[in-house]
């Protein structure tokens, strides 16, 4: 690694929600720099007017924000490199793809869209693969290589639109290298002549990403996958603007894929998976098609963070929860592997449950609150205590807060229903007859804690000549209408003597 501070930029275009293959690459160049006391910038680039979408930006940042990823310098802070949002620095672009053209590198292209289609058409009728403006067609094409200095000129006064295309090489190799892939060897037969500036006066991403970098002082790019192919291009780019003494190192993060391996994970993938691909919920401007998030689906962002951070690295040993201090202290390039990370659904699950399991029944209970009163819960089991207790007996199963209510509701609301499994199988004939006992005993019970309840309900049984683990269940459905749930004798010490007598007395009336 060079001697200059590290600094590292997450470079995104607002053309949509960011998908978490993004939030993954914000989160990599982040754990990096502050793993090296270094900087995180984030810079917008929008160049491209046509796929500009509103409110995108807007999004990026407040998923960032939302994962704990502390943006240092750019959008939305600021820094000594402003503006940080391309379309903002259109006018500085221009000097530096004239300055490749007077250095030979690039040329003018005035060609047509209708000359570039004949072109294409030629190539294929030749049966050239992949038709292309490259080293070999250039010389074909209407631009300052075929025409004269004259020529040019007067295109250009009579207003002629052009743009400015990078002059590949014609022969050579391009060899990079690349923290996680190694050495990257392209030959430039296999590039076109990239257009770097365009015809309505905007930088295309390959030149101002780059310009960009270097004005930035960008040490490191970290990007996905999709970027290779255009690393080569970029190299050019800083060898003919004479910068590679500076240039960047780039480390190329491999894909997230589909659970089957079938494929990349991409933005249409959408909710047709069963689980979200952005961060948060996204409603697109302008076809009003509404895409899941995970902090809205009641994803903690820790879980988020720690969930991501495995999707194509790990720390080489055991350890699967990270904070996001733990991340950085763990994190490093080397341990970012080259191949595809397959998305698991059902472990992004139990990366939330460890983080719930995580939070005081404090916590959960500010959280769980607010469904408690939706429901019209009478008030006085609104108070925090109660709520909080309820909490700490059913997050064990629970992956999200979400549930708590369907898995718990029977804390605040009688059951009105009972478990019909349980009841045809086990309320036979000396079951009312029981639970009336239950029901006359536990009413004159005043230590009511869950362990003398479960001592007072075995000695009935044992009385009764019952043995107690055959009415166990039946005492549960009565309690809470289901078959399963909490550890009965805590739930129903939360529930209280009042309570659970009156629940006794009801399904006595209701069950007969
Ligand atoms: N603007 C590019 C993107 O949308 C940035 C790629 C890069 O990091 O160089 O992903």
């Amino acid at each position: 690694m060079s001697d200059r501070p590290v600094r590292v930029r997450f470079a995104p275009s607002p053309t949509g929600p960011l998908h978490i293959g993004g939030v993954r690459t914000a989160l990599y160049n982040y754990l990096f720099a502050k793993k090296h006391n270094g900087t995180f910038l984030l810079r917008v680039e929008d160049t491209d007017q046509n796929r500009f979408v509103p409110g995108a930006e807007e999004y990026i940042v407040e998923a960032l924000r939302w994962c704990g990823i502390q943006v240092e310098e750019g959008i939305g802070v600021g820094g000594p490199h402003e503006p940080y949002r391309q379309s903002e620095r259109k006018a500085m672009y221009r000097q530096y793809a004239e300055k490749l053209v007077e250095r030979g590198h690039a040329y003018y292209a005035f060609d047509t869209s209708e000359e570039l289609e004949a072109m294409r058409k030629r190539l294929e009728a030749a049966k050239v693969a992949a038709p292309q403006y490259n080293a070999v067609t250039r010389g074909t094409m209407k631009n300052s290589l075929t025409l004269s200095e004259d020529e040019v000129k007067k295109l250009m006064d009579s207003g002629m639109p052009y743009v400015i295309r990078m002059k590949i090489p014609r022969n050579e190799e391009v060899r990079f290298h690349d923290v996680i892939r190694g050495w990257v060897v392209v030959h430039t037969q296999s590039l076109d002549d990239k257009v770097l500036f365009k015809s309505d006066g905007m930088p295309t991403y390959h030149l101002a990403n780059v310009v960009d970098d270097y004005l930035m002082k960008i040490t490191h790019v970290i990007r996905g996958e999709e970027w290779l192919p255009s690393a080569p291009l970029h190299v050019l780019l800083y060898r003919s603007m004479g910068w590679e003494e500076v240039m960047p190192e780039f480390a190329h993060l491999p894909l997230l894929l589909r659970p089957d391996g079938n494929g990349k994970l991409s933005k249409r993938d959408g909710d047709r998976l069963g689980f979200p691909v952005f961060p948060l919920d996204w409603k697109d401007p302008a076809t009003g098609e509404q895409s899941s998030g995970y902090r809205e689906r009641g994803y903690f962002p820790e879980a988020v963070v720690n969930l991501l951070a495995f999707l194509g690295w790990n720390p080489g040993t055991t350890q699967e929860l990270f904070s996001m201090e733990e991340l950085i202290g763990a994190f490093s390039l080397d341990r970012v592997s080259k191949h595809g990370a397959k998305f698991d659904p059902d472990k992004a699950k139990w990366y939330n449950q460890q983080y719930l399991r995580k939070k005081t029944d404090t916590e959960l209970a500010a959280l769980f609150m607010p469904t408690v009163k939706d429901k019209g819960v009478h008030i006085s089991l609104t108070t925090e205590n109660y709520v909080e207790r309820v909490c700490s007996l059913i997050k064990e199963k629970a992956h999200f807060v979400s549930e708590f209510w369907d898995m718990g509701s029977f804390f605040f609301i009688a059951p009105e229903k009972y478990d019909e499994g349980v009841i045809v199988k086990k309320w036979k004939d000396g079951a009312p007859a029981f639970f009336a006992k239950v029901k006359d005993v536990l009413a004159n019970t005043t230590d009511f804690s869950s362990a003398n309840v479960e001592a007072v309900f075995k000695k009935t049984a044992e009385e009764s000549g019952i043995a107690p683990g055959s009415v166990m269940q039946l005492f549960r459905v009565i309690i809470t209408g289901l078959s399963a749930g909490p550890i009965l004798f805590d739930t129903i010490e939360a529930l209280g003597k009042d309570e659970v007598v009156k629940r006794l007395d009801r399904a006595l009336q209701i069950l007969k």
